[in-house]
Formats: structure tokens, C-alpha cells, sequence
């Protein structure tokens, strides 16, 4: 869900075509084929091109901003690779892949989504045209269960691979055979700095090419004391940097949104107790922030105005900021991160790891001597950050990508060749997790059911319960729901004006389900001519809705080729209901006491999210069913609906039964327990069975 950026509805090209070029300093003084050549990769552009003719796969490594991302592409293309096949680049990031396809669209003087374009999880913006596409690193894997040889493209660089995000590190393995069978692609992997030497051997001690950096010195100031408080220090550091008058642009890493926006209100809170401060520019970046506004941290200054971007890791390699001389590092960051007492990712606060720490301190010395302020300690920095960030494949849930790697035939995971192997816990979890749904069978095969989960580019439950829609008669509903729950922040609202916008949320509320309210507030809007005016009297993103109205189509188009037909129950919404259930029973609580809930297999309390429907209604069902859990001060549930009972124990039966009620809570678990571990010896025996047949 976490994954999408509903800005972008107007495609972000058309946003940013009418803006003036984004120009920094230097960009100023120079045409943008001057800055080209000003780039250090541009020194070693013929060597480089000469290993890449020599080779099928090489590892590119260079300072952040040396022009990895937006100069190798046109090189490939200038280098004649686009006459046979596409130029592709993975990004991990979205906000990345959007942004720096626009700044090579202006390159070679093209609009975006013509020669150049991108594409990200709903939202595709190539052409017949296109020759070079950046793209999400989701995109390129859902695209290679489509043509596994990859057919479409003559060379594929895997961009920011040091990020080790869970997709690249799944692409790895599949790259590694495609090369094999196709010797006319090309693969070039970067990295900013780090792990060269261990993708090289990965893939066959392959050349590892380094681009020359220029880099100056960044002086570091590491935090006396430990800090209590990281955005109050932030912001004390930032005013310091500003009032005292050095030149230079300003760079503060924060975790998350949250913080971000608290840091911009206090600097500009501050800023205006003062007499006379000399102005600044605030931009906050985060990947959702609309399109439009992320761009600004590109854009110039004003003259005499000092620019300072808030950013979350993002601004740490993939997006690189012109003259930048100042960095503040609060230290953390957010990861998402299998825990194992809820069943699930959780999304939470980490502290960074000592290899982040470096590449942010680097963004200080692009221009010329910087200084980065750490806001921990040096003690802290040695022995309590990791050297390297654990990469996301050990760490997450790897229920997608299980299902993704069993379609595509790799029948043994155990066996996939991984760069750093999950731990055979997590394989066997999300196995478990599959198997609940019913998209593995008893040997961990899969499913019908499971292969056409496959077909859509959403977590399993949701593939799940848009095809078990069909047999309950209500596609038409669950299509809409599921659209809505994939796009973020439906709901604004705005500082003073709460009471007005939870009034008007109240109005779309369906008492016994936050899902049944999303359902409502998208009929009523169709209902009204999806007008913008409508949305903005209700306090509702516009461009949220639009997004959805677009995955809404993408979704149905892919259940249009699969033959899957649009059936609405009416007004019948009890059977929408349980349809949510036959997919989420795994995802239920039971009543305990008055607004208390505790989860029905692991007897752990969960609360109501004051925005829910069912919070304050007086009504308060005796299960729900709910689609995540949000960890904050305490443990949320996260858009629920009323279940009966009776349907958890038909639609879960291994985990519910009607009788089990006699039962205590601890033999209850047992059995779940017993259930869990048989299912796991079974998966293991077949893989067993699979591997020495191999072997004869
Ligand atoms: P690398 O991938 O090696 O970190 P990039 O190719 O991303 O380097 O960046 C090269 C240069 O292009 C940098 O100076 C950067 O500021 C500039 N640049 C990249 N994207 C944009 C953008 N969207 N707008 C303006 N400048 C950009
Ligand atoms: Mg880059």
C-alpha cells in the first residue's frame, strides 16, 4: 500500500512541463550540455563504453552526483545499444525513477514519456516511442514474469544496487540466468561506493569500473551528548548554521514525514520570532509529497535566499542537490521490518547504519568543504550503529516474492541463488502465509488460485480477495475497495478546521466497516460527476480519488484479461463484508472488553484507530476483521469491518472452529502451533523429495 504515490495523477510530466527549467547556481551559467560534460563520468565515458562492448556484465561504482543515473543511459544510447532494444534502469526508489526521467527527457530535449519515460506500480508513462525507461525495480521483476528472457531490452542497469532493496536483491538471481541465455544484453550494476567487490563475485568476478570522484573534505561535529530529542536539536542546529552567516545550502536527514513537517514548521516558527533573519527557503521532500512540490528542491533560490531540504533518506544517493555545503543528520531512519510478534512488516524508526552516516556527510562535500553535524554521539556511531544496513530481503515479509519466484518456476527457494539467502525462517513463514490463503497447496506448490494472484501487482490478500469476489458475486464492490486501500490519505485534515473535516468524514461512515465507508465515499463521488468541488466540501484529496479512479481501471483491465467479470450485489453489502473476511480471517480480533480487542490466534490486545468507523459508535461488534496493523504508541488496527463469527471458523478453518470455544486460549494455540509446524515439515519433506529428484 506504502508503495504508491497518489500525486502523481496528472502525469507528473505534464505538472512539471509548463514549470521553467529547474536551474541551480551552476546550472545557470551553463546550457544543460555543458553540464553534461562538467559531470566526473564524463571523463571515462569512452573507457567505459569500451568495457561494457567487452562485457556482459559490469559494476559501475561513483561518488553520489557523479552522473551514474542520468549520463549512462544516453551513453548506451548514443553508443547505438537503443537499435535493438530498449535501455532499462531500476530505481528503488519511485520519487526517483519519476524525477530523474525528467531530468533526462530535458537532456536530450524529448517530452516526457516520448524517447524518455518511466514507469512505477500504476502508473506507466512510456510510448511506442520510448528507448530509455527508468522504472521501479517491482516493475522490471513483474515485467520478467511477462518475457523472462527480458526480449524487450538490450541493456538493463540495476541502479542503486548498494540499497540492497528486496527487489534487486530478487532480480540479482534472476538476472544472473537471463544473462546466461541471452549473450546480447548487457547488465551494468551500480553502486554508490559500497559492496563493489561482493557484486562482482556474485555474478562472476565481473569488472568493477570506478568513476573518479571529486570530492572535498567534510568536516564532522558529532553530538556531546546523547540527544533526546532530534528534531528539537535539528532545528537548534539548523538555526545556528543559518544565523551565522556561512554560505552554502543546508541538507537535514529525518526519518519520516512526520518529522519532516515538524522540522519545517519549528525553523519557520523560529524564523519568524526573529527581527530581520535573513530569509530561507524551506522544501521538504518525502515520497509522498506531491510531484510538483518535490521538484522545488531543484530549483534555484532566489538570490540571496539560502535553500534548506528536509529529506528522509531519499536525498542520501538517489536524488542528488546542487550546493549542499551543510548536512544535519538526525541518525535515523524508517524500515520496514518483519516482526514476528504481530505476523507482519511493520514500518518503524531504526537508527541508521555507520554506511549511511558516510554517504550523508558526503552530500556536504559535492561543491566544496562542508560540514556535517551528527546528532549522536561518536560512541554511539562505533558501537551502536551497524557497519551496513541488513538488506530488506532478510528482514521482510517475502510473501510476494515467494509467490513471484514459484510462478516463475523456481520450485525449491531454498535452493534460489540469492545474493545473502533469507533466513529459511522467513521462506517458510510467508510460505505459511501463502498457504492460509490458499495460493500454496500442502507441498508448497502453486495454487490455481495462487497463479492467478500472481496476475495482479498487489500484496496476496488483496489478489485474493478481488478473485474470490467473483464467486461471491461482488467484484464490482471489492474492485473499488481494493483501489482505495492502494492509495494513501483519502481524508485531509487541515490544521483548524479538524472539527469541520472528521464532521464531514462522519457524514460517509458505514457503521460496521471502515471498508464499506471507502466503498461509499467513491460511490457518492461517481455519484456526483466526480467533481473536484464535491471532494474539496468533504475534505477529500482530489488527486487521491483520481489516483483511484486510475487503479480502479488498471485493475480491471487486468481482470478483463483474465476474464473476470464485474458483478455488484447492490445494496447487499453484508456479502461484500464477508468477502473482506474469506481473505483477512487471518487478521481478526475478538471483543474483550469495552472498545478492546485482542487478536483472535496470538491473544494480543489491538485498539480501534480513532478514525475508524466503528471507534465512539456505541456499536462495537464482537469480531472484527482488520487490513494492517499500524504500530505507534500503541497497537492500531487499521481499517476494519464487523465479521459474524460463524464466517471466521467457515472461511479459516485452520484456525477456527465453532467448538473451540470450550477450549482454553493455550490449547487453542497449540493446535495452531501443531498445524504450523506439520505444514512446514510437509513443505519440507517435498522440497526434500524435489531436490533429489533433481539430483538423479
Ligand atoms: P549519480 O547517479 O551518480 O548520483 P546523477 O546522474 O543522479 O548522479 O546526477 C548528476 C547530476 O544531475 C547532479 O549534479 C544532479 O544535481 C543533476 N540532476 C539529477 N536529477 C536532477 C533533476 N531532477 N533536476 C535537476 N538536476 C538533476
Ligand atoms: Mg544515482
Amino acid at each position: 500500500k506504502g508503495e504508491l504515490d497518489y500525486k502523481t495523477d496528472h502525469k507528473f510530466a505534464d505538472l512539471l512541463q509548463d514549470k521553467t527549467e529547474a536551474v541551480s547556481d551552476f546550472a545557470k551559467a551553463k546550457t544543460l550540455s555543458e553540464q553534461r560534460k562538467f559531470l566526473p563520468i564524463y571523463a571515462v565515458r569512452n573507457e567505459l563504453l569500451n568495457v561494457i562492448r567487452d562485457n556482459s556484465i559490469i559494476i559501475i561504482v561513483g561518488e553520489t552526483g557523479s552522473g551514474k543515473t542520468t549520463q549512462l543511459t544516453q551513453y548506451l544510447h548514443e553508443d547505438g545499444y537503443t537499435n535493438y532494444g530498449m535501455v532499462g534502469c531500476t530505481q528503488p526508489r519511485r520519487v526517483a525513477a519519476m524525477s530523474v526521467a525528467k531530468r533526462v527527457s530535458e537532456e536530450i530535449k524529448c517530452k516526457l514519456g516520448e524517447e524518455v519515460g518511466y514507469a512505477i506500480r500504476f502508473e506507466d508513462c512510456t510510448t511506442e516511442k520510448t528507448i530509455i525507461k527508468y522504472m521501479t525495480d517491482g516493475i522490471l521483476l513483474r515485467e520478467s514474469l511477462r518475457e523472462s528472457d527480458l526480449d524487450h531490452y538490450s541493456a538493463i542497469i540495476m541502479d542503486e544496487a548498494h540499497e540492497r532493496s528486496l527487489n534487486t536483491d530478487v532480480l540479482f538471481g534472476l538476472l544472473r540466468e537471463v544473462i546466461s541465455r541471452r549473450h546480447d544484453l548487457k547488465l551494468i550494476v551500480t553502486s554508490a561506493t559500497m559492496n563493489a567487490t561482493k557484486f562482482a563475485s556474485f555474478f562472476g568476478n565481473v569488472p568493477v569500473f570506478e568513476i573518479p570522484g571529486r570530492c572535498f573534505p567534510v568536516e564532522l561535529f558529532f553530538s556531546k551528548n546523547t540527544v533526546e530529542d532530534y528534531v528539537d536539536s535539528a532545528v537548534k542546529q539548523a538555526m545556528q548554521v543559518h544565523l551565522q552567516g556561512m554560505d552554502g545550502d543546508l541538507l537535514i536527514f529525518m526519518p519520516g514525514q512526520e518529522d519532516i513537517e515538524v522540522t519545517c514548521e519549528l525553523i519557520s516558527e523560529r524564523l519568524g520570532e526573529l527581527d530581520d533573519a535573513p530569509p530561507l527557503a524551506i522544501l521538504p521532500i518525502y515520497s509522498q509529497l506531491p510531484s510538483d512540490l518535490q521538484a522545488k528542491i531543484f530549483q534555484k533560490a532566489p538570490d540571496g535566499v539560502r535553500k534548506c531540504v528536509v529529506a528522509t533518506n531519499i536525498a542520501e544517493t538517489s536524488l542528488t542537490v546542487d550546493g549542499i555545503m551543510f548536512v544535519v543528520d538526525a541518525g535515523y531512519c524508517k524500515l520496514k521490518v518483519f516482526n514476528p510478534k504481530i505476523g507482519m512488516d511493520a514500518l518503524s524508526i531504526y537508527p541508521i547504519s555507520q554506511a549511511n552516516a558516510n554517504q550523508r556527510s558526503g552530500r556536504a562535500g559535492r561543491t566544496g568543504p562542508g560540514h556535517c553535524y551528527r546528532l549522536y554521539t561518536q560512541r554511539q556511531y562505533k558501537n551502536e550503529m551497524l557497519t551496513a544496513t541488513v538488506p530488506e530481503i532478510q528482514r521482510t515479509n517475502l510473501a510476494n516474492v515467494v509467490l513471484l519466484l514459484k510462478s516463475l518456476g523456481v520450485q525449491d527457494l531454498l535452493q534460489f541463488h540469492f545474493m545473502d539467502p533469507p533466513p529459511q525462517d522467513n521462506i517458510l513463514n510467508s510460505m505459511y502465509q501463502l498457504w492460509i490463503l490458499g495460493a500454496l497447496d500442502n507441498t508448497g506448490s502453486l495454487t490455481p488460485l495462487g497463479r492467478q494472484m500472481v496476475e495482479f501487482p498487489l500484496d496476496p490478500a488483496l489478489s485474493k480477495m478481488l478473485i474470490i469476489s467473483l464467486e461471491m458475486c461482488c467484484s464490482a464492490e471489492i474492485l473499488i475497495i481494493v483501489s482505495m486501500l492502494s492509495v494513501p490519505a483519502i481524508f485531509y485534515r487541515p490544521k483548524g478546521r479538524e472539527e469541520d473535516s472528521d464532521a464531514a468524514r462522519e457524514k460517509f461512515q458505514v457503521p460496521e466497516s471502515d471498508h464499506l465507508t471507502f466503498l461509499n465515499v467513491y460511490e457518492q463521488w461517481k455519484r456526483n460527476a466526480y467533481s473536484a468541488s464535491w471532494c474539496n466540501e468533504h475534505f477529500i484529496h482530489i488527486k487521491a480519488m483520481r489516483k483511484v479512479r486510475e487503479v480502479r481501471q488498471q485493475l480491471k483491465e487486468i481482470m478483463d484479461q483474465q476474464k473476470m467479470e464485474l458483478i455488484s450485489t447492490g445494496n447487499e453489502w453484508d456479502i461484500v463484508r464477508k468477502c473482506i473476511c474469506s481473505s483477512y480471517f487471518h487478521q481478526a480480533a475478538r471483543l474483550k472488553g469495552i472498545g478492546e480487542y485482542v487478536n483472535v490466534r496470538t491473544g494480543m490486545p489491538c485498539h480501534l484507530h480513532p478514525t475508524s468507523a466503528l471507534f465512539g459508535m456505541g456499536y462495537t461488534p464482537d469480531y472484527i476483521v482488520y487490513h494492517e496493523l499500524i504500530m505507534t504508541s500503541k497497537e492500531y488496527m487499521q481499517c476494519v469491518t464487523s465479521v459474524d463469527g460463524h464466517w471466521l471458523a467457515e472461511l479459516g478453518p485452520m484456525f477456527y472452529s465453532i467448538k473451540d470455544a470450550s477450549k482454553t486460549r493455550q490449547e487453542r494455540k497449540k493446535v495452531a502451533v501443531e498445524e504450523m509446524n506439520a505444514m512446514e515439515e510437509e513443505m519440507k519433506r517435498a522440497e526434500e523429495l524435489i531436490r533429489a529428484r533433481k539430483e538423479h
